[in-house]
């Protein structure tokens, strides 16, 4: 909280659940052994060693009855004069409460006890079942979703950014998206969520776990789906698909100082080949530029914007190096997109091939003293909510399915993860009762 300006409410606490030792590592710094040491392991062996002498019965009552009574008298007096002042400071400040310590973290562990149990008896959600593909759509379609990390939209020079981060996705026939906004501010709730039907007003990650989502259905609808992740996980979402991890060198070709997203392209050819039938829907979850270490998200070449920030102790750097290891980041993940776009460029001929990237939540980069993400949605400032999108589609994509001219003139509207559970599938033209087209981004023209 004193580095890095977070909040620990119940989604904080869901957030140390799921994470894993890769990116817990990257949060830990002398400076917080140093607190651990000082506030926490030094005082605590001060106090064990402390000899304590009880007072009799009748004493010990008696004291504590004297600093309750006293206790209260100011609690009293103080209510009593400055009553109208606290009202409406409370009031007006509801997010101060967040803050309390130790009390905020204890009443949310409780809180995320109580729902875990809750969880546990939810009966499991089937949706979709009437799922089918359009009778006489020969075309195989081929689509690759990309779920980004922590990358916010006006990091993006697509977006306007003064810095050149996308040098690479310039070059491409894309459609980018200027107003869309997550559903979470943290991976745990977002990536659930943009595959969950109710969308943002109606999720929790509970329900979510044990519903089926829109993999479950595409899957029902004969669409062959392959989850690959080189972040901490899917959370739950590919849990009825085929998934694999990319996070270690056991599959990931492309591993230096981490495993890198690149390394993920490297299973597609043979997964298109081994799916002679059918249409393919692939979905890449990539580490992106998941903090606080952003230099180490990039391989050496990508450092174009120098100095960078090279510790995960952000209030250490200057807000120019921050933001320049943030960028390289940021400019990886162009080159990262770009190449996945030249690889289904060579799909072209035989499948309708598509791309489609969004971001997961965006990222505080130190204004107003704030870092790094996961702040309740109402109190967290744009930058974590404000997130890039785009899509690519190849030159066979049916122009009467895919209306594009339309499309790229609505690509300043306002969208959000909401979208992208209808958007695919009517991508993939499935017909389902749960499909609402009002909700799909594609203007399709039959
Ligand atoms: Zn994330």
């Amino acid at each position: 909280m004193d580095s890095y300006n977070v909040i620990l409410d119940d989604v904080m606490i869901d957030n140390i659940f799921k994470t894993d030792t890769h990116e817990a590592l990257d949060l830990v710094s002398i400076k917080l052994f140093l607190y651990l040491l000082l506030l926490g392991v030094l005082p605590a062996i001060w106090i064990i060693r402390l000899p304590i002498t009880y007072p009799s019965f009748k004493k010990s009552i008696l004291s504590r009855v004297l600093t309750i009574g006293v206790a209260l008298l100011i609690i009293v007096i103080t209510i009593l004069s400055l009553g109208n002042f606290y009202a409406s400071f409370l009031r007006e400040n509801k997010s101060l409460r967040y803050y309390a310590n130790p009390s905020y973290y204890i009443y949310n562990i409780g809180k995320y006890i109580g729902h875990h149990f809750q969880n546990n008896a939810l009966p499991f959600t089937f949706i979709g079942l009437d799922a089918q593909h359009t009778v006489g759509d020969s075309e195989r379609e081929l689509v690759v979703l990309i779920v980004g990390e922590t990358a916010r939209a006006d990091h993006f020079s697509l977006n306007g950014y003064h810095k050149k981060t996308n040098p690479s996705l310039e070059q491409q026939n894309i459609i980018n998206f200027t107003n869309v906004w997550s559903c979470g501010t943290s991976t745990a709730i977002s990536v659930p969520c943009m595959f969950a039907l109710g969308g943002r007003s109606d999720f929790k990650a509970s329900k979510a776990k044990a519903s089926e989502n829109l993999l479950d259905v595409l899957q029902r609808a004969g669409v062959n789906v392959l989850w690959l992740d080189n972040n901490s996980s899917s959370k739950s979402a590919a849990e009825r698909v085929e998934h694999q991890s990319y996070k270690t060198a056991d599959n990931n070709p492309e591993c230096d100082t981490e495993c890198r997203d690149t390394g993920m392209l490297t299973r597609i050819p043979s997964y298109i080949e081994n799916h002679p039938n059918g249409d393919i829907f692939i979905v890449l979850h990539q580490m992106g530029n998941h903090g606080p270490a952003y230099y180490k998200r990039y391989p050496p070449s990508f450092e174009r914007f120098t100095p960078a920030c090279k510790t995960n102790q952000l209030e250490q750097c200057s807000q120019e190096e921050i933001n320049n290891a943030y960028d390289n980041a940021i400019l990886y993940t162009d080159f990262f997109l770009s190449k996945t776009i030249n690889l289904l460029k060579k799909y072209d001929s035989s499948y309708e091939a598509a791309l489609v990237y969004v971001s997961d939540h965006g990222e505080s980069l130190g204004e107003k003293g704030l870092y790094l993400h996961g702040l309740p949605y109402m109190l967290a400032p744009d930058s974590q909510k404000h997130v890039p999108m785009l899509m690519w589609f190849g030159d066979s994509f049916d122009k009467n399915e895919v209306n594009i001219e339309q499309l790229k003139q609505q690509r300043h509207q306002k969208y959000s993860h909401d979208n992208l559970f209808h958007t695919i599938l009517g991508l993939f033209e499935v017909k389902t009762e749960v499909y609402n087209p009002a909700l799909d981004i594609i203007p399709h023209n039959d």
